[in-house]
C-alpha cells in the first residue's frame, strides 16, 4: 500500500477550481519553475538582503521599474508602499509607525476606487482622502482640479487601483501628471492585472512610483507573495521596513546587501511591515515565477484556455434548468462560461446550485460574484483538460435537477 501523500493524512481531497486565481482557494497553480526554486531554496541558507537585490534586478528587468522587492502579497506591498511614502529614508519614522504624528501620512484616490483591499493603507496609520464623486452616469466621476484641492501638506501619495472603473475614474497618466508636479509618488494597485503581460511594464510607463502585483495570481509563483516595482528609493524604503533588522550596526549592509551598498541609513529597527514577511522559498519562487512567465507563450496558453472553456461550453450547450453562453477576449480577459438560471429572478436557484457542487464529489468551486444576478461563471484559467469531463457531468446533473439535490 502507498503511504499517503501529506495533505491525504490531514484528510483534505483537492476540489475542482472553476473558480480561478483566488487566495481562497490558494491561488493559482505554482509554476514547474517556481517549485523547484522553492524547494532548492528551502534545503540551504542565504541572506535575505541579497535574495531581495536579486529579486530586484528581476523585477526591474520585466517591468522597467528601477527596483524591485518581494514580500508576502500585494496588499502586503501596498502596505509597505504607503509605509515607504510616510517614512521614506527617515529611520527614526520608521520605528514610529503606525504612529503617524509629524509625519505626512494622507493618501488621496478616488472615492471610485475605495475597495475592501484597501484596508492595508489605513492600517500603516496612513488616512485615506477621498476624492470625486460616484453615481453620475453622464459625468466622469472625477476632475483633475479636485485632486489638486485634495493636496495639503499632509499629502504623502495619490493611490490608483487597476484595472478600475474607468468611467468613473481619471486616466492613470493624468494623475501621476498632477501628482508629479507636487512631488508625490503614486501607488498602483495592479494585484490581479496579469495577464496581459504588457501590463508588467505598462502603468510604470504611465508614470506609476510603486505598482503592487500579486504572485500567486497570474504568473503562478507562491501564493503567499506579491512584488512592487518601482522608484529605488521608495523600494528600498518599502522593503527596509520588512526585513529582519536584527543586525550589527558595524555589519550592516544596507536591505539589497554589499553590492548595493547606496542606503546608508540605519539599520533600522524591526518595521511595522515586518508581519509581512517572506521566506528564501518565496523570493526564489517569485523571481523564478516572474522569469519563467515572462518567456512564456503567452498566446498557446490563452488557446489552450479557451479550448478548456470551449470544450465545457459544448458539454452545457442544450441542458435544461440554465443557459449557457461562452465569453471570450477580447470581451474579457479570461475565457469562461456564463451559466444563466434566467437572471436576477434566478438568484436563488443559483446560489443552491453553487452550494450543491461544493459539496458534492469531486467538490467544484465556480465564480459566485454574480449569483445575485442569477449567474454562475466558470473560469477555465485554473482548469486542467482531465478535469473538464466531470465538471461538466456535475454540473448537468446539478442544473437539470429541479429543485436541487436536496429536494
Ligand atoms: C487580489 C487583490 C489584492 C490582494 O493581493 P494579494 O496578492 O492576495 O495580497 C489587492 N487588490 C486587488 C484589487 C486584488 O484583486
Amino acid at each position: 500500500m502507498t503511504k499517503p501523500s501529506a495533505l491525504e493524512r490531514l484528510g483534505l481531497t483537492p476540489v475542482i477550481n472553476a473558480n480561478g486565481a483566488a487566495s481562497r482557494l490558494g491561488g493559482n497553480l505554482l509554476s514547474a519553475a517556481a517549485q523547484e526554486a522553492m524547494i532548492e531554496a528551502g534545503q540551504r541558507f542565504f541572506p535575505l538582503n541579497e535574495l531581495q537585490a536579486r529579486a530586484s534586478e528581476t523585477i526591474s528587468r520585466v517591468t522597467g521599474a528601477e527596483a524591485g522587492c518581494v514580500a508576502s502579497g500585494a496588499a502586503a506591498c501596498l502596505f509597505l508602499s504607503a509605509a515607504a511614502c510616510m517614512a521614506r529614508d527617515d529611520i527614526a519614522a520608521m520605528d514610529r509607525l503606525p504612529n503617524t504624528e509629524g509625519l505626512r501620512n494622507e493618501i488621496v484616490m478616488h472615492r471610485a476606487h475605495r475597495n475592501p483591499y484597501d484596508h492595508v493603507l489605513r492600517a500603516t496609520g496612513a488616512r485615506l482622502v477621498e476624492v470625486g464623486y460616484l453615481g453620475t452616469p453622464s459625468n466622469p466621476g472625477a476632475r483633475a482640479w479636485e485632486f489638486e484641492a485634495a493636496i495639503t501638506d499632509r499629502t504623502c501619495a495619490f493611490f490608483y487601483v487597476v484595472p478600475g472603473l474607468s468611467t468613473e475614474v481619471l486616466p492613470l497618466q493624468t494623475i501621476a501628471e498632477i501628482a508629479h508636479r507636487h512631488d508625490l509618488p503614486v501607488i498602483v494597485d495592479a494585484a490581479g492585472a496579469l495577464p496581459p503581460a504588457e501590463n508588467l511594464t505598462r502603468f510604470i510607463r504611465e508614470g506609476a512610483d510603486l505598482v503592487a502585483f500579486s504572485g500567486g495570481k497570474g504568473i503562478g509563483g507562491p501564493a503567499g507573495s506579491g512584488f512592487l516595482a518601482g522608484r529605488r528609493e521608495l523600494v528600498l524604503s518599502a522593503t527596509l521596513q520588512q526585513q529582519d533588522m536584527y543586525i550589527h550596526p558595524t555589519l550592516w549592509a544596507g536591505p539589497f546587501g554589499p553590492a548595493a551598498p547606496t542606503f546608508s541609513n540605519g539599520p533600522a529597527r524591526q518595521g511595522v511591515g515586518r508581519m509581512l514577511k517572506v521566506g528564501r522559498e518565496e523570493i526564489a519562487g517569485l523571481i523564478a515565477a516572474l522569469e519563467d512567465y515572462v518567456e512564456r507563450d503567452h498566446a498557446a496558453e490563452q488557446a489552450r484556455t479557451l479550448a478548456i472553456a470551449r470544450a465545457i461550453f459544448d458539454g452545457l450547450d442544450g441542458m435544461t434548468g440554465a443557459s449557457c453562453s461562452l465569453v471570450t477576449p477580447p470581451e474579457a480577459t479570461w475565457p469562461h462560461v456564463v451559466v444563466d438560471f434566467a437572471g436576477d429572478g434566478g438568484a436563488p436557484r443559483a446560489a443552491e446550485v453553487a452550494r450543491n457542487l461544493r459539496e458534492g464529489s469531486p467538490r467544484i468551486f465556480c465564480l459566485d460574484a454574480w449569483i445575485d444576478k442569477g449567474l454562475l461563471m466558470l473560469q477555465a484559467t485554473t482548469l486542467q483538460e482531465h478535469e473538464v469531463d466531470v465538471l461538466v457531468e456535475r454540473v448537468v446533473a446539478e442544473c437539470e435537477t429541479e429543485g436541487g439535490r436536496h429536494a
